[in-house]
């Protein structure tokens, strides 16, 4: 089949260079020059693991091809993505459609036969009623359908989630085009995965609420954690306990730092956003984003609990920047609030992550990002295991640190207490206060 992936970042690359994969003639648009130039020579704009090799071989198969020229894309394709981000705004914490509209308006000046323009793009519900209205604003003759095609990989995991995803929802009542994606989706349902349909708002929904409800989740289990602090508790057992109940599932159940990434931040303030505008109180996702941001707080305390208040000069190792390992993205990283709030207060910041140094950390001061793990900790006072990189998971803290008195804050709980305590580091984890 011929597609089109209208924005090729995370969501719009990874679908279509997968897309590709299963056989099918993929066009990746973009309006940024440098990335399209970038992607023909091989160069990946994401850390990303698996996509660098999939990219060389379906672009060498000429399945895959890279253009900044919509009209020819948009002409040749019987199947249109929009993968366009849809931040939030700044000022009203609803999704900025602009780059979104801006896609419709360029396949309503395109259109030449009967297309599917599918939103990949996490879009609020009726969207695609406004995507419809201005596409038929254009083209009074013209047959189109469009759809809601929810995206739900995860950014590190995200090939193995796109070609094994736990369910593909589409939303139209088209049948169709209902026909058309479920035979460009039958590779991949053909395996394991469930072939939803349902209606257009039901599938834009569903993508809100499963997001709001994954972040309900960690929410949880963060405050939990805090209660296990308190009575010495620990909170993995906690989420194995009940993880292993199949009603709850012991994914998203683990505790550590307030959550964030590309989606659970913006996601459901507009989720709280369509609601209110909808004159409904969805106050426990209101108080899910409420406890997400006091938990970056939360933790800057228990940092000063554990090292002082007076952190001047203090050396502090960050180990992992990125809100989650096997990404580069920093988009909400709680990083991004202690950092800064530490360098300002006057301590030395020494990082290290496997995605490499980040420009965003340029800025601040007294931050300074090492290659290796070991110059990262060498004599610092505090190491903050802040992501949970595999290569932070077998660390012999003392060899690498080579002083005495140091501290380790574990804020994924990787290592034990009680084998910590018994080499003689001074250890702090989430929701464990053995020592
Ligand atoms: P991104 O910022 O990485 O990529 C968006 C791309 O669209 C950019 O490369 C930008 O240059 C391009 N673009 C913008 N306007 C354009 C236009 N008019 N023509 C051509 N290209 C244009 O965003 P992303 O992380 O891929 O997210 C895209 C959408 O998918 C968002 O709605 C997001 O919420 C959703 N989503 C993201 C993830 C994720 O893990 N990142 C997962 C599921 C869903």
């Amino acid at each position: 089949m011929k597609i089109c992936m209208i924005g090729t970042g995370y969501v719009g690359l990874v679908s279509g260079v997968c897309f590709s994969d299963l056989g099918n003639s993929v066009v990746c648009i973009d309006n940024n020059k440098t990335k399209i130039e970038n992607l023909k020579k091989g160069v990946i704009p994401i850390y990303e693991p698996g996509l660098q090799e999939l990219v060389t071989k379906n672009y060498k198969a000429n399945r895959l091809n890279f253009t900044t020229d919509l009209k020819d894309a948009i002409k040749n394709s019987a199947v249109i993505f929009i993968c366009v981000g849809t931040p939030a705004k700044k000022k009203s914490n609803t999704a900025d459609l602009k780059y979104v509209f801006q896609a419709a308006n360029l396949i309503a000046k395109n259109i030449n036969k009967y297309k599917i323009i599918v939103t990949k793009s996490t879009v609020p519900v009726t969207t695609c009623d406004k995507i419809e209205k201005i596409i038929k604003s254009k083209n009074k003759k013209k047959k189109f359908d469009v759809i809601s095609n929810p995206e739900f990989l995860r950014e590190g995991e995200a090939i193995r989630d796109f070609f094994y995803p736990d369910r593909v929802v589409v939303g139209t009542k088209s049948k169709k085009a209902n026909k058309i994606m479920k035979s460009l989706y039958l590779p991949i349902i053909k395996k394991d995965s469930r072939y939803f349909n349902t209606s257009r708002r039901g599938a834009e929904m569903i993508k809100y609420a499963s997001n709001a409800f994954l972040a309900t989740k960690i929410s949880y289990i963060n405050e939990l954690a805090n209660l296990c602090e308190k009575t010495s508790v620990d909170i993995k057992d906690v989420s194995m306990g009940m993880g292993l109940d199949q009603r709850i599932g012991e994914r998203f159940l683990r505790a550590g730092p307030a959550y964030g990434g590309s989606c659970f931040p913006k996601d459901t303030r507009a989720l709280v956003y369509t609601a209110d505008k909808f004159k409904i109180n969805l106050s426990i996702v209101k108080n899910v984003i409420k406890s997400n941001e006091n938990r970056k707080n939360l933790l800057l305390q228990k940092i000063h609990n554990i090292i002082g208040k007076n952190i001047k000069k203090k050396k502090i190792t960050f180990l992992g920047v990125t809100f989650k390992p096997n990404t580069d993205d920093m988009r909400e990283a709680s990083s991004l609030k202690m950092i800064p709030y530490l360098s300002k207060k006057g301590a030395l910041i020494n990082y290290n992550d496997p995605s490499g140094k980040k420009n965003i950390l340029d800025k601040i001061k007294n931050v300074k990002f090492h290659k290796n793990i070991s110059s990262a900790c060498y004599k610092t006072d505090l190491i903050i295991i802040h992501t949970e990189w595999n290569d932070f998971k077998s660390l012999n803290f003392k060899n690498l640190v080579k002083k005495k008195n140091f501290i380790v804050y574990d804020m994924r709980n990787i290592y034990s207490p009680e084998k910590m305590f018994k080499n003689k580091i001074k250890y702090f984890g989430i929701g464990r206060s053995l020592v």
